[in-house]
């Protein structure tokens, strides 16, 4: 037997042996736990942002002696805009990108306090924003309520159902946001009468 004959042998013993072990092993062990199926993107934003819409939400407070479960009645808004983030959504992210599908959308949006959590804000529609992992994060501490309520008490563009708002940050760059109208009534509603109060100190800098 010649080399190239040896080389044919040992090309068609290893061709024989994969195509006996495709047929032993079917495709979706072979290659383990088989990828879900990606959900169409069926769900449309809302532009009712309801008053009574709470969600009920389990907090887990851990004692020396016992776990407490404490539920507390809360808002969402990523749900209302579909999971889109109210930044992104004007950048016009929809196709070849994590915003294409809900369900990337869903893992990738969080509901964003306007007047932070640990400032005494509450997770109501009036205090909420709904943002990507990334502009959360990267603007979150940047966009402040007084920011937001001069921004938004003016006309805006109207876009999509909805109202475009420039957001102008204090080093002077400025963002798109996107709000249903509705949402954008509940937010100066909300922060309007919080800067009554005097709850919180929308303006720090000022003199
Ligand atoms: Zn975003």
């Amino acid at each position: 037997m010649n080399n190239q004959e040896k080389a044919d042998k040992a090309l068609s013993e290893a061709k024989a042996k994969d195509e006996f072990e495709s047929k032993q092993t079917p495709k979706s062990k072979k290659f383990g736990k088989s990828h879900r199926k990606v959900l169409d993107d069926d769900i449309k934003m809302e532009d009712h942002f309801d008053d009574k819409d709470f969600i009920k939400k389990r907090n887990i407070t851990n004692n020396i002696h016992r776990k407490n479960y404490k539920e507390e009645e809360i808002q969402s808004v990523k749900s209302k805009y579909a999971y889109h983030c109210q930044i992104c959504h004007v950048e016009g992210y929809e196709s070849n990108s994590y915003s294409e599908h809900t369900e990337n959308r869903r893992k990738m949006s969080e509901d964003a306090h306007i007047v932070k959590n640990s400032d005494g804000g509450p997770a109501i529609h009036g205090n909420l924003l709904s943002l990507c992992v990334y502009h959360h994060h990267y603007h979150g501490d940047k966009i402040t309520p007084n920011m937001i309520l001069e921004s938004i008490k003016l006309d805006g563009s109207k876009w999509k159902n909805g109202i475009i708002h420039k957001l102008k940050f204090l080093d002077g760059d400025t963002i798109d946001i996107y709000f249903k109208q509705e949402h954008k009534d509940q937010i100066i509603k909300y922060l309007s009468e919080h800067e009554n109060q005097k709850i919180v100190n929308f303006f720090p800098n000022k003199k």
